[in-house]
């Protein structure tokens, strides 16, 4: 089967993992704090913080900007559930801007809209979390000023998007009091096995994230504190969490951060190739806006179904048949039972919806040779024209 989506390790990958074995250090090591600069100095950002798991990192984000209970966060339906979720673990509310029907991203203009209805309702978002979906960048800069003017804390849920572009600067670049949170799960851009970090140029957040990823607590600053107080003094200031990421996957992640910018190219090659071969079948590639540039986490196809004698489950169904791991991004997260029951409904956010009846992710992967890329391609259009 060929996979959608799959890690690229190569011998040095696994020697620096090897490396960290054979070390004092299994977790909180050196390979931290190196991983943490690494990643700030790749995204152009102040601080990195590295945690267990793009999912933790989102939860550590949302609570270092304040999100509590009866506060609102907004996302979008087009994602993974931790988006959504991880407003919930801090006990705010959820709710959802419908997506771009070109970009399938947050929709700025919903965004401004609604941002207006709610301000004079008085019940503006806390936060707001944008996806750069399939890695394809929303427009960051209107994102931004929306962020300014309304008051609300700009978490970016870049998972997709580690080496995405936009106006000629990294995602992550320009946070200031906000966030960008990657993930390093195997299927994502580079891999620590699990693994995220969140990034900001915000001293305050990042002291926060810093803490609340160790229980709360803290050992700076009390060297003089007292005469009770020594070297093995320590102070729980909050309730913080273990989500430390261990030395072993550091390792592995500034092994992969260093081919980070050939498995991207990689992976824009490869969209380029589907772009070209797929033109002249009754499916919408995707549609990429003049201001960003993909890492291609995802490629993404919708279905003409008014030109097919198939439905989307019996292209998905032959795909996999013939050997083709395809998938699907996403499920709309209102959708799913557990917001049912929180009073969201099909037709809420009516654009997302229609996408996800079309979509289907087709294999994209940096190790994805050019032989199984055709091979894909070939059977794909087999599929669609008899
Ligand atoms: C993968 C992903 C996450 C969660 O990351 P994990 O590292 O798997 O916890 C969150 N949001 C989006 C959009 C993702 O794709």
């Amino acid at each position: 089967m060929i996979p959608y989506g799959h890690q690229d390790l190569d011998d040095s990958d696994i020697e620096a993992v090897v490396d960290v074995l054979r070390s004092d250090w299994l977790t909180q090591g050196p390979a931290i704090g190196e991983f943490e600069r690494r990643v700030a100095a790749y995204c152009g950002s102040r601080h990195a913080v590295a945690v267990n798991s793009g999912t933790s990192a989102l939860h550590l984000a949302c609570l270092a900007a304040g999100v509590g209970p009866g506060d609102t966060v907004w996302t979008t339906p087009n994602t993974f559930v931790a988006s959504a979720n991880c407003a919930l673990y801090c006990g705010a509310t959820i709710d959802f801007v419908d997506i771009d029907p070109r970009s399938y991203n947050l929709c700025p203009n919903r965004l401004e809209d609604k941002l207006a209805c709610a301000a004079r309702a008085g019940n503006l978002p806390k936060a707001v979390i944008p996806v750069h979906f399939a890695g394809q960048p929303c427009d960051i800069d209107a994102l931004r000023a929306l962020s300014a003017k309304y008051g609300f804390c700009l978490i970016e849920d870049a998972c997709h998007a580690f080496g995405a572009g936009y106006r000629g600067r990294p995602v992550g670049r320009g946070c200031g009091s906000g966030l960008a949170v990657f993930s390093f799960h195997p299927v994502k851009i580079i891999t620590t096995g699990e693994g995220g970090v969140a990034v900001t140029d915000d001293e305050r957040i990042y002291r926060k994230l810093l803490l609340l990823r160790t229980h709360g607590i803290t050992r700076d600053g009390f060297e003089a504190a007292d005469a009770e107080s020594g070297p093995w003094y320590y102070e729980q200031q909050a309730l913080g969490f273990n989500y430390r990421l261990t030395d072993l996957q550091a390792a592995l992640g500034i092994s992969q951060l260093k081919r980070a910018d050939s498995m991207v190219a990689r992976r824009r090659e490869l969209a380029a190739r589907y772009d070209r071969a797929l033109a002249s079948l009754p499916v919408t590639t995707p549609v990429q806006g003049a201001v960003g540039l993909s890492s291609w986490h995802l490629y993404v196809i919708r279905l003409h179904l008014d030109a097919l004698r198939k439905s989307r489950l019996e292209v998905f169904n032959a795909l996999r048949t013939a050997g083709i791991g395809v998938n699907v991004h996403y499920i709309p997260v209102h959708l799913q039972p557990y917001f049912r029951k929180r009073g969201f409904k099909p037709g809420d956010f009516p654009v997302a919806e229609q996408y996800y009846r079309e979509a289907i992710t087709l294999p994209l992967y940096s190790g994805l040779a050019d032989a199984q890329q055709d091979f894909v391609i070939e059977t794909l259009g087999g599929i669609l024209l008899n």
